[in-house]
C-alpha cells in the first residue's frame, strides 16, 4: 500500500487492497486443494464485482442471499457455481432465480414443498437449511441458533414436517451458525449436526457449513479444519461446501477520512471526520465494535486520546476512542482498517451523507478509481 499516494485521494473513500485479497485467496485455495471441499464467496459481505476476476482463481463459486446477488455472481463469475439461500422465496423471484442459481437452499419444509419439485425439474441441486440449535456465541443479533430464531429448520420441525417425499427432494443440508469464529465452535456444531441428522447424511450429495469461519485470521487452526473437512468427506461421502464472506476480504480494505473539527466536552476530546459509522460502517454500531486504525492505539495506549465520530445528527454515530502519539490537527488524514466487508454493500445516505468513492490499490502499485458518487446518488432512490 503506497500511503503517499493514498493520502492524496479525496475523502471519504474506501480503498480495497488487492494484494491482501490475493493473500486471503491463497489460504482458502489451499484448504480446497487439501480437502476437496469447495469454498464460495458470500457476496452479502463483499460484492465489489470488479474484484471478482482477482478472486476467481481462489473460489469455487458464489453464495447469494436472493435474486440480485445470484444474478451478480452469475454475470461476473462465469462457469462458477451459484448458490442461493433465502429465508423465504417469492414466487415472482423464483422463476428468475432458476436462471442464475445451480444450488438452491430453502429455509423451511413448507418452502421445499412449494418450490422444491420445480427446482429439481429445472435441474437444480436442492438443499434445506437446518438449525442445529447449538449456540456457540453470545451475540444474539448474529446467532441464528438463538431461541426463537427464524433461520433454519429445527430437528423438531424436521420430524414433524419433512415427509419422505420432501426428504427425497433434498440433495444437501445447509447450516450457518457462526460469526468470526475459529475451528472449535465449528467442531462442536458439526457434532450436534451428526447427532441429529447423521442418519440422513449418507443419502445426500453435499453439506454446506455456511460462513462465519475466520479461516484467514492469523489464529485460525487451518490444519485442524482440513482434518474435519477430510473426516466429513470420507465418513459420509459428501461434497463439503463453506461460504465465508469476511474471510475472503479480511484486512483487505480501508476507509480514508479527514479530520474536520476537534471540539472538547469536559474530559472528552472529540474528533469529527468526514466518514460515518452509521452510513459507511454500520456494523460498528450494530455489533458494536471499533475497527483498527492505522498508526493509532486503543484509548489510553498512546498519549492523546480522542473519541472519533461523524458529521451526522445521530448521537451514537461514533467509531470509537483511539489514541495517538501527537495532537490531531484539522485537515489531518485518518485511515480505518479492515473495512472491506459489510461496508460498501451496506452503505446508506442517511442525513444526506455522501457515499465514499471506491478505489482499488492494485498489486503493481496503481490506484484505480472504481466508482465515485454525488448528489444524484442520494436523490435518485427517494422520488421522481
Ligand atoms: C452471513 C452469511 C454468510 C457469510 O458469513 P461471514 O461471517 O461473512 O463469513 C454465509 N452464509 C450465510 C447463509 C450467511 O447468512
Amino acid at each position: 500500500m503506497n500511503w503517499n499516494e493514498l493520502n492524496k485521494l479525496p475523502t471519504p473513500c474506501y480503498v480495497i487492497d488487492e494484494e491482501k485479497i490475493i493473500a486471503n485467496g491463497i489460504i482458502l485455495k489451499a484448504v480446497q486443494d487439501n480437502t476437496g471441499a469447495k469454498i464460495l464467496l458470500a457476496q452479502k459481505a463483499f460484492s465489489c464485482y470488479d474484484l471478482y476476476p482477482v478472486m476467481e482463481p481462489y473460489l469455487a463459486g458464489t453464495e447469494a442471499s436472493g435474486l440480485y446477488e445470484a444474478r451478480l455472481g452469475y454475470e461476473y463469475l462465469e462457469n462458477k457455481e451459484v448458490h442461493v439461500f433465502s429465508a423465504a422465496y417469492k414466487a415472482e423471484d423464483f422463476e428468475e432465480i432458476l436462471k442464475y442459481a445451480d444450488h438452491i437452499v430453502f429455509n423451511s419444509p413448507r418452502q421445499v414443498e412449494l418450490y422444491g419439485a420445480k427446482a429439481k425439474a429445472a435441474g437444480k441441486s436442492v438443499g434445506l437449511r437446518i438449525n442445529p440449535e447449538c449456540s456457540t456465541q453470545k451475540h444474539a443479533i448474529y446467532d441464528p441458533c438463538a431461541p426463537g430464531s427464524r433461520l433454519g429448520t429445527t430437528k423438531a420441525q424436521w420430524d414433524e414436517h419433512m415427509t419422505q417425499e420432501l426428504i427425497n427432494l433434498l440433495d444437501g443440508l445447509h447450516f450457518h451458525t457462526l460469526c468470526e469464529q475459529g475451528l472449535a465452535p465449528l467442531e462442536t456444531t458439526f457434532k450436534v449436526v451428526e447427532e441429529k441428522w447423521s442418519k440422513y447424511l449418507p443419502n445426500l450429495k453435499w453439506i454446506n457449513m455456511g460462513g462465519g469461519h475466520y479461516i484467514t485470521h492469523k489464529d485460525y487452526d487451518v490444519p485442524a479444519l482440513e482434518n474435519l473437512l477430510n473426516y466429513i468427506r470420507t465418513t459420509y461421502d459428501l461434497q463439503v461446501y463453506m461460504e465465508p464472506g469476511e474471510a475472503f476480504v479480511l484486512n483487505a480494505g480501508y476507509i480514508l477520512t479527514t479530520v474536520l473539527d476537534l471540539p472538547v466536552n469536559g474530559d472528552t476530546n472529540i474528533c469529527l471526520v468526514d466518514a460515518s459509522a452509521s452510513c459507511h460502517m454500520p456494523d460498528v454500531i450494530e455489533e458494536p465494535y471499533s475497527p483498527p486504525m492505522v498508526n493509532a492505539g486503543k484509548a489510553g495506549e498512546k498519549t492523546y486520546t480522542y473519541r472519533i465520530g461523524s458529521q451526522t445528527c445521530l448521537a451514537g454515530d461514533v467509531v470509537g476512542d483511539y489514541s495517538f502519539d501527537h495532537k490531531l490537527v484539522e485537515g489531518e488524514r485518518l485511515a480505518f482498517a479492515d473495512m472491506a466487508y459489510y461496508t460498501m454493500c451496506k452503505n446508506n445516505t442517511f442525513n444526506g451523507m455522501p457515499l465514499p468513492s471506491i478505489y482499488v490499490a492494485h498489486t503493481n502499485g496503481d490506484i484505480e478509481l472504481l466508482k465515485s458518487f454525488g448528489y444524484e446518488d442520494f436523490k435518485y432512490r427517494l422520488g421522481k
